[in-house]
Order: C-alpha cells, then sequence, then structure tokens
C-alpha cells in the first residue's frame, strides 16, 4: 500500500481528555474540608476555588471532553468516554486509556473498580463484556483471536503481573517489522469474559503481592492491561483479511510530587529513577503539544517507550483526569488538571491496522489446515514416543494450576508448530512401508489420529466464531452496559435540547443589555463591563502566581535532582580513580560509545572486558559452573 493511500485511510483526532471527581472521603469530613471543586457537566468545565487565596480571587476554570462529578457511575464512564474507543479496537485500531493523578483520586475505582457488584465494576472489566458481547453479536463468517498480557512498571523495570516468576525483569526490544515489545512477556488467549477476568485478578492480586514482597508501594507503579483483538473477514477481493486492535488500560502512578522524606532510606539511584517514566510522560506532553521541539523524548522512560503510539501516534486515546473534592489538595489538584489541559492538544493519528506481521489469527487457522490434512493422510510415525510425550505436555498446559481455559502463545504455538512439522516429514517416508496387516501399527496409527484430532481442537478452541456467545458470566454486565447505552442516548438529545435552549436565552439577554435607553443604563451596564475586565485581571494574575510557584517547585526538584546525581557521580569517579589503574580508564574511554537508540553506553568487544574474563577464569580453575561465579 502507498504512503499516500495510507494518508488518506487515517483519523485525525486529538487525545480525549475527562476529567472525574471523587466523592469526598470520612477522613476529608472529619478534618472538616472544604469541597473546592465544582463540576459543570452542560459547559464541560471544572471551577476550583482557592480557599487559601489571600485577596479576592475568581475560582480556575477549566475546559475539557467531558466532565463527571462525584455522583457519575462507572457505567456513565464506560459508555460516554471508555465505549466509542473499545468500539474502534472492534474495527481494527489501537486504542489506550489511561487514568493519572493524585494517589486516593480513584485510578484504581475507575480502570478496575471492585467486585461486589456489577455496578461497580470499572473501565477493564466492563470491556471484557463489551468486547464478548460485539463477537456474540458479530456476523458468522467473521473469527476472532482474543488475547491479552499484563505488566506492572516500577523503578524502570517490568514485572510480568502473568508470568511464572514475579522476580524476573523483562526487557524492551524492538524490531522494524513489529515495533517496541516487551520479550518474553506471557500473552493467554482467551475464550471467554470470565477467561479474561480470571487474569485479571491473578495480575491484580500478583501486583499487591510484589509490591508488599519488595516493601514497594503500588501507587508508585505503572500498570498495562493489555488487550489484542483479531478478526478476520473475507474481503471484497475474495481474500481473508485480518485486522487487528491493541487496547492498552493504564493505570498510572500516582502523580503527586514526591514526599523527600520518604525517599530516604531508598537508595538515591532507585529514587530519582522511580518516577522518570511519570516526569518523561509529562515531558513528551509538552514537545507534542509545543509545536516546536523537533525532539519527542519517547525513549527516555520505558512507559513511553511501550505507549509511544498512543501519544502523537497511531492510536484512539483517551485520558482520564482523576482528582480529589477537597481543600487540602488543592496543589495536586490544579497540577493535575493543567496536566490534563495539555494533552487536550495532542494530535493523534489512528488507522486500521489490516494484514500486520504479528497477527496469530492466520498463523492459527493454517496450522489447523496443516493438521487436517495430516489427519486425513493418516500421519504415521514408529519413533514419535517423544512427540506424543510432548502433546500431551502441550495439552495439560492448556490447564495450568491456575485454572485458566487459555494457553501461553508463543509457548503452545510454537510446540504444536515444530512437533506438526517433524510428524509430517517423517511421516512421507513411512507412508511408502505402510503395512496394513500390521494390527499394533494400526494402533499406532489410530493413537496419533488422537492426538492431532487434539490438536486441532485445541487451536480451534482459541478461534472464536462470531455469534457464538461466550460472555457466561459477564451476560449480566453486557446487558447492563447495553441498557444504559440507550438511555445514555437519550439523555444527551435532552441536553443539547438544553444547551440550545440555554444558548438562546442567553443570545437574547444580551441583546436587551446592548439596547441602552438612557445615559444613565449605558454608565450602568459600562460599569458592569469595567467590573467583569476586573475579575478577569484577578484571575489572569492569579493564574501567573500560581504558575510562577510551580516553576518554582518543579525548579527545586530539578535541582535536588541535579544534586544527587553529582554526589552520586562523585562516588563512582571515587571507585574508578582508586580501583581502575589509568591507563585501563583511557581504554576504556576509547572503546565505550553512546548508543542513542537503546539510550545505554556500549563497550566494544565486551565479552574480553575484565569481570567476564575473571568469570571464565575462575571456572577454568575451580570447575564451578557459570551461575555460581557470577555471584563472586
Ligand atoms: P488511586 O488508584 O488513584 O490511588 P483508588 O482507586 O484506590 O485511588 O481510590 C481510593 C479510594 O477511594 C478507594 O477506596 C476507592 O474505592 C474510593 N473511590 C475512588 N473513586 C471513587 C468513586 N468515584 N466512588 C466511590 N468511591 C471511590
Ligand atoms: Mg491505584
Amino acid at each position: 500500500m502507498s504512503a499516500q493511500v495510507k494518508m488518506e485511510k487515517d483519523e485525525f483526532e486529538n487525545v480525549q481528555v475527562v476529567v472525574r471527581v471523587r466523592p469526598i472521603n470520612s477522613k476529608e469530613l472529619d478534618d472538616h474540608c472544604q469541597i473546592i471543586v465544582h463540576v459543570d457537566s452542560i459547559t464541560n468545565t471544572i471551577s476550583v476555588y482557592n480557599s487559601n487565596a489571600t485577596y479576592e480571587e475568581p475560582p480556575k476554570i477549566f475546559s475539557f471532553d467531558a466532565v463527571f462529578d462525584s455522583k457519575s457511575t462507572q457505567v456513565d464512564i464506560y459508555n460516554e468516554t471508555a465505549r466509542p474507543i473499545i468500539d474502534k479496537v472492534l474495527q481494527g485500531y489501537n486504542g489506550t486509556i489511561f487514568a493519572y493523578g493524585q494517589t486516593g483520586t480513584g485510578k484504581t475505582f475507575t480502570m478496575t473498580g471492585t467486585k461486589t457488584s456489577p455496578q461497580l465494576r470499572g473501565v477493564i472489566p466492563n470491556s471484557f463484556a463489551h468486547i464478548f458481547g460485539y463477537i456474540a453479536k458479530a456476523d458468522e463468517n467473521q473469527k476472532f483471536l482474543v488475547r491479552a498480557t499484563y505488566l506492572e512498571l516500577y523503578n524502570e523495570e517490568i514485572r510480568d503481573l502473568l508470568g511464572k516468576d514475579q522476580n524476573h525483569k523483562l526487557e524492551v526490544k524492538e524490531r522494524p517489522d513489529i515495533g517496541v515489545y516487551v520479550k518474553d512477556l506471557s500473552g493467554y488467549v482467551v475464550n471467554n469474559a470470565d477467561d479474561l477476568d480470571r487474569i485479571m485478578t491473578i495480575g491484580n492480586k500478583n501486583r499487591v503481592t510484589g509490591a508488599t514482597a519488595m516493601n514497594t508501594c503500588s501507587s508508585r507503579s505503572h500498570a498495562i492491561f493489555t488487550i489484542t483483538v483479531e478478526s478476520s473477514q473475507i474481503g471484497e477481493d475474495g481474500q481473508q483479511h485480518v485486522k487487528v486492535g491493541k487496547l492498552h488500560l493504564v493505570d498510572l502512578a500516582g502523580s503527586e510530587r514526591q514526599n523527600k522524606s520518604q525517599a530516604t532510606g531508598i537508595r538515591l539511584r532507585e529514587a530519582t529513577k522511580i518516577n522518570l517514566s511519570l516526569s518523561t510522560l509529562g515531558n513528551v506532553i509538552s514537545a507534542l503539544v509545543d509545536g516546536q521541539s523537533l525532539h519527542v523524548p519517547y525513549r527516555n522512560s520505558k512507559l513511553t517507550r511501550l505507549l509511544q503510539d498512543s501519544l502523537g501516534g497511531n492510536s484512539k486515546t483517551l485520558m482520564c483526569a482523576n482528582i480529589g473534592p477537597a481543600d487540602i489538595n488543592y496543589d495536586e489538584t490544579i497540577s493535575t488538571l493543567r496536566y490534563a489541559n495539555r494533552a487536550k492538544n495532542i494530535k493523534n493519528r489512528a488507522h486500521i491496522n489490516e494484514d500486520p506481521k504479528d497477527a496469530l489469527l492466520r498463523q492459527f487457522q493454517i496450522e489447523i489446515e496443516q493438521l487436517r490434512h495430516q489427519l486425513e493422510e493418516g500421519a504415521h510415525d514408529n519413533s514419535d514416543s517423544d512427540d506424543s510425550e510432548e502433546s500431551k505436555e502441550t495439552m495439560d498446559e492448556h490447564n495450568p494450576k491456575i485454572n485458566l481455559k487459555c494457553h501461553v502463545v508463543s509457548s503452545v504455538y510454537n510446540k504444536i508448530g515444530a512437533g506438526n512439522l517433524e510428524k509430517r516429514e517423517r511421516s512421507e517416508v513411512h507412508l511408502e512401508t505402510f503395512n496394513d496387516l500390521d494390527i499394533i501399527e494400526l494402533k499406532r496409527t489410530q493413537t496419533e489420529k488422537e492426538i492431532l484430532r487434539k490438536q486441532i481442537l485445541n487451536l480451534q478452541n482459541t478461534i472464536l466464531v462470531g455469534g457464538e456467545n461466550l460472555l457466561e458470566k459477564a451476560e449480566v454486565q453486557e446487558s447492563l452496559l447495553a441498557a444504559s447505552a440507550i438511555e445514555l442516548e437519550e439523555r444527551k438529545r435532552r441536553e443539547e435540547q438544553l444547551i440550545k435552549v440555554i444558548e438562546e436565552k442567553e443570545a437574547e439577554r444580551i441583546d436587551i443589555e446592548e439596547k441602552y435607553s438612557s445615559l444613565q443604563d449605558e454608565a450602568a451596564g459600562k460599569a458592569k463591563k469595567l467590573e467583569k475586565i476586573y475579575r478577569m485581571l484577578l484571575s489572569v494574575k492569579a493564574e501567573l502566581h500560581d504558575l510562577q510557584q510551580e516553576h518554582q517547585r518543579e525548579m527545586e526538584d530539578l535541582l535536588e535532582g541535579v544534586r544527587g546525581i553529582g554526589r552520586e557521580l562523585q562516588l563512582q569517579e571515587l571507585i574508578i580513580n582508586n580501583y581502575i589503574p589509568l591507563q585501563y580508564q583511557t581504554s576504556i574511554e576509547r572503546y565505550v560509545h553512546w548508543n542513542e537508540d537503546i539510550g545505554e553506553w556500549q563497550l566494544k568487544c565486551v565479552a574480553y572486558t575484565g569481570n567476564n574474563m575473571r568469570k571464565s577464569q575462575v571456572n577454568l580453575n575451580t570447575g564451578e559452573n557459570k551461575d555460581k561465579s557470577s555471584f563472586l
């Protein structure tokens, strides 16, 4: 497809930004906090009053794509904000939903919610019901494959929340054909909404357990739940086409300024890294909005690398900024609203992802065809006792300890793929010498056929046919969502009518005001205007004051960071100057170079450097294995 054709298919759209205010909590009530946030859902604005203002300061007003007050329900949020994005994902677009805000303002409540009742479930589980509701209603010629991953980013380290080994740290890699990805991240193919729900629950448990075990705080970690929906259909050209939509659901770390006293005890290097991803996210947004920056620093953090497409790229993106209503959070609330306000100006261009290289649906379908073919031919093999063992093992994996009816995509797929290929090669040889009187051989063939049938069945189970009802327990959730979507449309229509009436009334009022009947009236009118302008002046002054303070705080943070890094540098220099002889230092400097792509220093011939050489020497001397020697 030529670049021009592709351009035409791109849909240009700004990042959608909505704000949700949580209800006042009991602690804030006990502390007699004032409510300083006012939500106007007609004009889609949020007004924040400064209760500590020294002079008569007007409220700060911010406008967004939608605003939700403390009475808004989870279903409202889903239908008004997330539903359009998930609809696009089902058509093959990428989608991203971020929850941003201070700790305790309802990010996790919005994204995950609570399990106690269908009404309290968040965006993530509601999307499960939505996706499988769509599949249930789809045409039966449409085939689907749904898979999910769940990861956590803490201190620039990636943890697979669905992985077997929770201590294992994963790496971000990049390939020209498929782009940025996380190496070895477990992906699960799912058959229904309940499977996805179980996966989410396991991941959430691992998130909490991990944070407790590492003595860290989960509010400082980012969690990314990704659902990939592949769908295939025969196109006008008679060929089968696969569309792939990727949905990232992101619960970001708390955006509050790190309390410095909290950082004591943690090693400085960690402390400076903890919110690197979040501050880089801010810098990426600034660079995108600024319009003058040639360089957008996506590569400076793992979060922005993984979500590069979501900001300024190929994705339909929504940011939900969560805030609290109370006066004690004034600074953080204003800072969140400013941040969110900037994000509104990011321009994305999304297109349907057609026939991408990493689609699994087609691969699985080809695999099924091959297995079927093999079955019809009557696969036959004398020496495949190992093979059938492996096949059994593969099938056992389909029902792992976590009791999910799903499959680890890469390992199962590779195993089935490799086994099949070998078998086919061997069967061609053995068909020539096949002796139909040999009963034992016949039995063996039957067993093989059985194994093949099971393999086909397993692969077929991963592919979902449009029209199948796979909702199970999620059915209630889906009907709840559907009913409220209809209600919502009705409400929207009424609201639009109301807005029209208000606008007409406003216009009438202005008209009347303009018609001064006497000089006295004119004076009164002018005084009113003056008053209005004076209020505007005050508001601009307050804004200026706020911005200056915010810059001051940011500057202090940066200086603190620079001082910390300076100290760290001095330590490294101390070690280098006292332990590495000067001629080696010069030689290292000669062979080292900065790799801009991965943001790391790289040493040529690193295998021959001191510590690596020592490792092999120790091995030679003691015969110890490599694993142990690396601890020396
Ligand atoms: P965050 O993830 O931003 O740190 P949480 O989602 O954990 O915040 O919310 C903090 C507390 O407030 C939780 O007990 C949550 O149930 C409650 N909460 C947040 N938003 C709402 C809301 N809109 N309605 C009711 N309770 C809420
Ligand atoms: Mg949270």
